[in-house]
């Protein structure tokens, strides 16, 4: 054995595993409210911290190009039979490497470069992958898009059927980043039906909800679902995508060899693990939790004054109209993470501003959630936010307000062991 293979992090690269801590304390001094993180489990961590990483394993389980694979095979297999476990559906893919790349491949299994594509607008809540100008997906295929309706901010499904119907795309994506209400699977399905458009929804967002059974679930609607492992269902970075039978060939030979290259095995199992964890009864309290927080918080904000877009929400978003306020979300961002909130600027629909001084924020609940916060703290945090935003221009009283946010984070104890180095000794 080498002295290499010996040192521990610390001793190895002392600048690396500073890092380390120093972020493991800010998780757990800070209010995480960015509605696409979370915390995995120790166990998840130690599955992606673990000796697959070394391992190549190309093609799926019985049928790989690397010997040696018996025990990769083994993680792959559960990861698929837990996903299918969790969400039904007749095939998974489990090797993505995140949700841009399920998204790449769905799409390449059923669409030929220059196609055309129908998404979610961005700036009305969808994603850089639905056809973003800047994304693979804006450059391979023809974007077109739907958007939400002025007044009432929901998915203008009319438009929508409008839209299908004039341009005739071949695939309708379904999901988003920033849309806090219910989705009519359905609908869209009868829509892509009729102009004969394959349906992918990507529920990225609201995966751990679906798992958790608070959530309806577009599985049996779409022929393609994916989805990020990491958000609300709390896994490892990464992605995963479910299909019918009859797509399972294409989606398989679209991930490898289409998009990529060998599984990251570590990944794969610490997906496995996290697919366990899904399963069990504690994660539907955890999921039913996540939802109860977001309305309490979104009408604690409301009494406080701020204009809740589409004047609520159902899943564990939602978006705030700082800019009603006079406020920019760039500048609510940079007052909040003073305070020790953690939220993100985010565009509204119909926004007057660019796109890096947007009028708004996005707020979730799924990391607090998971970190045991119930409805009291909702409420708390509803008051430091529109405390913090009143002060966003006074150093002092933000610090005052950090002091606090630190002291509620303490009575909720994160990754204990992990931040001893740091924090003195547990
Ligand atoms: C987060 C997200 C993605 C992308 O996931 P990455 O793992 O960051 O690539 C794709 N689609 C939606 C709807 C998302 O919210």
């Amino acid at each position: 054995m080498t002295d290499r293979m010996s040192l521990s992090l610390a001793q190895a690269d002392p600048d690396v595993a500073a890092a380390i801590d120093h972020e493991t304390l800010r998780q757990h001094e800070g209010l995480e409210m960015i509605a696409s993180e979370n915390f995995v489990s120790e166990a998840v961590l130690e599955a992606a911290g673990s000796v697959f990483t070394n391992k190549y394993a190309e093609g799926y389980p019985g049928r790989r190009y690397y010997g040696g694979c018996e025990y990769a095979d083994v993680v792959e297999n559960l990861a698929r039979d837990r996903a299918k476990q969790i969400f039904g559906g007749d095939h998974v893919n489990v090797q993505p490497h995140s949700g841009s790349q399920a998204n790449a491949s769905a799409y390449a299994a059923v669409l030929q470069v220059g196609d055309t594509i129908l998404g979610l607008d961005l700036s009305h809540g969808g994603h850089l992958t639905h056809g973003h100008r800047l994304s693979f997906s804006g450059k391979l295929y023809r974007p077109t898009f739907y958007q939400v309706r002025r007044d009432t901010e929901l998915i203008d499904y009319d438009e929508l059927e409008t839209i299908a119907e004039r341009e005739r795309p071949k695939a309708i994506i379904g999901g988003g980043s920033a849309y806090p209400r219910l989705w009519d699977f359905a609908r869209m399905r009868q829509i892509a039906d009729k102009v004969g458009a394959v349906y992918i929804f990507d529920m990225a967002h609201i995966a751990g909800l679906v798992a958790g059974g608070v959530h309806p679930s577009p599985v049996p609607h779409a022929h393609i679902t994916t989805t990020t492992t990491h958000k609300t269902l709390r896994g490892p970075r990464s992605g995963l995508i479910l299909c019918g039978q009859q797509l399972a060939a294409a989606v398989d030979k679209a991930v490898f060899p289409g998009q990529q290259g060998g599984p990251l095995v570590h990944i794969v199992a610490a997906k496995a693990v996290a697919f366990a964890e899904a399963l069990r009864p504690e994660f539907r309290t955890y999921a039913a939790q996540t939802v109860a927080n977001a309305k309490v918080l979104a009408s604690a904000l409301q009494e406080a004054g701020f204009r809740i877009i589409s004047g609520g929400t159902d899943n564990h978003l939602m978006l705030v109209d700082v800019f009603e306020k006079g406020i920019l979300g760039s500048e609510a961002e940079l007052a909040l993470g003073k305070a020790g909130i953690t939220v993100n600027k985010n565009s509204i629909p119909y926004d007057t501003n660019p796109p890096l001084k947007p009028s708004g924020i996005r707020v979730g609940t799924p990391a607090l959630t998971t970190r045991g916060m119930k409805e009291p703290e909702m409420r708390q945090i509803a008051v430091w936010i529109s405390n913090a935003l009143d002060v966003r221009n006074d150093d002092a009283a933000l610090e005052r307000i950090r002091g606090e946010v630190a002291e509620l984070a303490n009575q909720f104890p994160l990754y204990v062991w992990r931040r001893a180095p740091l924090a003195g000794g547990v």
